[in-house]
């Protein structure tokens, strides 16, 4: 089949000009499904020949894995100015962007069999961009994959939840294993505003065995700071930091346009 140019091949869209009350725009099943289809897009997607014979019609795919994605996007703990933003959102001229946008395609081109494996690490100054694109990061590889991302912001969410599950009279008593457990599974995270935990013992253990285990289990890991990798290197375990080598391409985001551009949309 050749390949759809508004959808990759994916099947799915984020229609944003589809705007109804209440939501910025929709997830739904591209053009190039819909005149396929001819059950009428109704469940359980069957169609009927003039015998009685009934069979899947050709979109029933697509839709299962669109309420998959949905539920993905529903989950996903992306914050709201982050939320629904693409490739589109982020069109300026900048070699730093283009370089990031250059890998955002290549997520699009990827055949849905090829794995996307690799992971960032986004650096840069407050206000530099790096989330925006972290999280547009996050949202093309769920919408591509029809796969659970999540996004993480690691002293507000996880360190907090994590003591707090040690504490018997909090409600997360004994469920640190199951916050931790999530956090490695997914197949794609945004860990936000790396590097400006206090780096305890224990929280430098519980982030080893968050990266390490995710570096074992081949997820793809984007992490936002705003140091230097170089610089987290002298604060932090040596060994977090050889494995966000290994596992990250380093990108320094530097855009100085990004502010006044952007400062209306997010
Ligand atoms: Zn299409
Ligand atoms: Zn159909």
């Amino acid at each position: 089949m050749k390949r759809c140019r508004v959808c990759g091949s994916s099947g799915i869209i984020y229609d944003r000009n589809n705007i109804k009350a209440g939501s910025q725009g929709e997830l739904k099943v591209c053009q190039c499904i819909e005149k396929q289809c001819t059950c009428g897009g109704i469940e359980p997607y069957q169609v009927f020949d003039g015998n009685g014979n009934h069979s899947w019609c050709s979109c029933r795919g697509t839709r299962m894995k669109l309420n998959t994605v949905k539920k993905a996007f529903k989950e996903s703990q992306i914050p709201s100015k982050y939320k629904w933003k693409f490739r589109e959102d982020f069109e300026i001229n900048h070699p730093t962007a283009n370089k990031i946008i250059g890998f955002v395609d290549t997520i699009r081109d990827k055949k849905p069999n090829e794995k996307w494996k690799d992971g960032f690490y986004l650096w840069g100054q407050a206000g530099s961009g790096k989330t925006l694109l972290a999280s547009i990061f996050l949202q093309e590889l769920i919408l591509k994959y029809a796969q659970s991302g999540k996004f993480v912001d690691l002293s507000r969410q996880f360190f907090s939840r994590l003591k707090r599950s040690y504490d018997n009279t909090d409600e997360l008593y004994g469920t640190g294993g199951q916050i931790l457990d999530e956090l490695i599974n997914v197949p794609f995270l945004v860990i936000d505003d790396f590097g400006v935990q206090r780096n305890t013992d224990w929280e430098s253990e519980m982030l080893y065995n968050l990266i390490d285990s995710r570096y074992a289990e081949e997820r793809v890991t984007i992490i936002t700071s705003n140091l230097n990798i170089s610089e987290y290197k002298k604060v932090a375990m040596g060994r977090v930091y050889s494995r966000i080598l290994e596992m990250c391409k380093i990108v320094h985001i530097d855009l100085p346009d990004y502010r006044e551009k952007f400062s209306n949309q997010i």
